[in-house]
């Protein structure tokens, strides 16, 4: 819950300042559910209202920066996998970035144009207008909470493998522990990863 909190206030803080008015542009909360090996964000089509975009633009986005499959069902969108609400903050952060608040004045009050093939972005209040970019700031954020080659992490061993190791899950990733047993709880540093596979040394049981 702390750590809910302060991505919360994290990306709170990084919404421009709409300068004058003190007004800020503060997208609705994503509220998420579980659903067996789905994540529903419940409120999306909200979301996308409130971003002032079209939701299938929203939602592709999503799609791509997450890494997985989806679909939308009335007002709700489904993920393939499971994602915190940090994840979404960080997404919806950046999609107000890169797709919403006018880079020249930082209002939101702007709109997409297709100039040829390519998107641009139009802003109503001061008029700038600028290509919209496609390298975006969220695939960053989202690498930045991915497992990290080096680092400790402690994890629950969920299973046992083919050859006798721990497996473990954190986020997308299936990490190998050898010397360890289904339940135990574990430090462990990661040496190698390799897409969605990690490979650590096991440090000290819990
Ligand atoms: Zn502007």
């Amino acid at each position: 819950m702390n750590d809910y909190l302060a991505s919360l206030d994290r990306a709170l803080s990084k919404l421009p300042e709409i300068k004058g008015t003190g007004e800020r542009f503060v997208p609705p909360e994503p509220k998420l559910l579980t659903e067996g090996k789905t994540t529903v964000l419940e409120n999306f089509s909200a979301i996308a209202d409130k971003l002032n975009r079209d939701p299938e633009h929203v939602f592709k986005f999503l799609l791509r920066e997450l890494g997985t499959a989806g679909k939308r069902e009335g007002n709700r969108a489904i993920f393939q996998g499971k994602f915190s609400s940090s994840v979404f903050f960080q997404l919806i952060d950046a999609y107000i970035k890169d797709y919403v608040t006018c880079s020249e004045c930082g209002r939101p009050d702007t709109h997409l144009v297709k100039v040829d093939r390519f998107l641009a972005m139009r802003c109503d209040a001061c008029g700038a207008h600028r290509p919209v970019s496609k390298q975006h700031a969220a695939v960053h954020l989202v690498k930045e909470a991915a497992l990290k080659e080096g680092e400790t992490y402690e994890v629950r061993i969920e299973a046992v493998g083919s050859k006798g190791d721990g497996i473990a899950k954190k986020d997308k990733y299936t990490i190998y522990v050898p010397g360890t047993v289904k339940g135990d709880i574990v430090k462990i540093k990661i040496k190698k990863i390799t897409g969605n596979l990690a490979f650590s040394e096991f440090l000290e049981k819990k």
